[in-house]
């Protein structure tokens, strides 16, 4: 089967880049390797900024009615007492919110198909052959193979993992690193409007409520402190990293301090802050593939799904 266009991964990136494209009346396929809904290492607060694309690309509304509560005041809580302030408004008035990337990547996937997407999921992109008058994308699930072909390939496939195409990211191993850390909790004190940022030796986090009464907290920590606080706390490197967070912020420990778990804690990195790229090999790139920020300005969705709607 041949596309205008086949996008490597289905997150806000390259669901932004199929929807914008499906809305045009192109021919479009998506290749995504996990199986949804799957958690993803994300703080998953969503800047007011997003709801007005969300809306163009005709996912605002189910966005919006999965989404936590409206974030009116930040924070900082770090060694000594916690300050406050209040979040401006987006024009228009919207207070940016959380939603679990469980929840929004299957939400825009779905609108994805909704407008006429072909989808492939899970199937792996193992091979991208462009720069002729159609690339070949070879696509692997379960010990099947098969190829389609494309007038433009997008990568949207992130820039954590590592893997052979000729988009991703060669490996890297310095000590300045950061790994990110990720876990939903049910129960936390924590007032609804409120994002505290966590400052702690070595890195840095934040918590907001997510949907379905889901606090989620995410952070990163360089490489060298996590190898410290895991030798300190002898414990897995997650677990770890959550004991030095309630052991450095006071209000952490507070807001958390009747909390559980929910579900499993997540990791991915090391995580890859820099602009790179938008077009390389023959291949586009959008979301984190070709630019990403440091998670502690919560602004990687937005970047992802403007750069997906803008290169559409
Ligand atoms: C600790 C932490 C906290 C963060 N907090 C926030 C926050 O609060 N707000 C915010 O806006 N941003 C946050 N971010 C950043 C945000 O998570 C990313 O910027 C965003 O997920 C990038 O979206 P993307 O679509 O480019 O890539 P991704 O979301 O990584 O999606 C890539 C998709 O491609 C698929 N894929 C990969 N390889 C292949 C392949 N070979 N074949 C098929 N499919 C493939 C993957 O399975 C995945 O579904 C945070 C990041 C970290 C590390």
């Amino acid at each position: 089967m041949s596309y205008d266009a086949i996008i490597i991964g289905a997150g806000p990136a390259g669901c932004s880049a199929a929807l914008a494209l499906a809305g045009m009346g192109r021919r479009v396929a998506i290749v995504e390797q996990s199986l949804f809904p799957r958690k993803k290492v994300c703080g998953e607060y969503m800047s007011a900024v997003n709801l007005d694309l969300l809306d163009r690309l005709g996912a605002g509304a189910a966005v919006r009615a999965r989404a936590g509560p409206s974030v009116r005041r930040v924070a900082l809580f770090a060694s000594g007492p916690a300050v406050e302030a209040g979040m401006p408004r987006a024009p228009g008035g919207a207070f940016g919110c959380a939603l679990g990337r469980d929840v929004l990547d299957s939400v825009l996937l779905q609108a994805a198909t909704d407008s006429g997407a072909a989808v492939f999921q899970p199937w792996r992109t193992v091979d991208v052959c462009a720069g002729g008058a159609a690339a070949a994308v070879r696509i692997e699930s379960a010990g099947e193979s098969r190829v389609l072909t494309a007038d433009v390939v997008i990568a949207a496939h992130g820039s954590w993992a590592r893997g052979p195409l000729p988009s991703q990211l060669e490996r890297q191993n310095r000590r300045q690193d950061f790994f990110g850390f990720k876990a939903h909790f049910r129960g936390a004190s924590l007032a609804a409007d409120l994002m505290p940022l966590l400052v702690f030796p070595g890195g840095y986090g934040g918590m907001v409520w997510a949907d379905q009464g889901r606090l989620s907290l995410s952070c990163c920590i360089r490489r060298d402190a996590l190898a410290q606080v895991r030798d300190l706390y002898n414990a897995p490197a997650a677990q770890a990293v959550f004991a030095h967070i309630l052991a450095s912020c006071p209000a952490a420990r507070i807001a958390l301090g009747g909390a559980a778990l929910d579900g499993a804690w997540l990791a991915a990195g090391p995580i890859r802050p820099g602009v790179r790229a938008s077009y390389a090999a023959d291949i586009f790139r959008v979301g984190n593939i070709a630019g990403e920020c440091h998670p502690i300005i919560a602004e990687g969705i937005a970047m992802a799904l403007q750069s997906g709607w803008l290169l559409a």
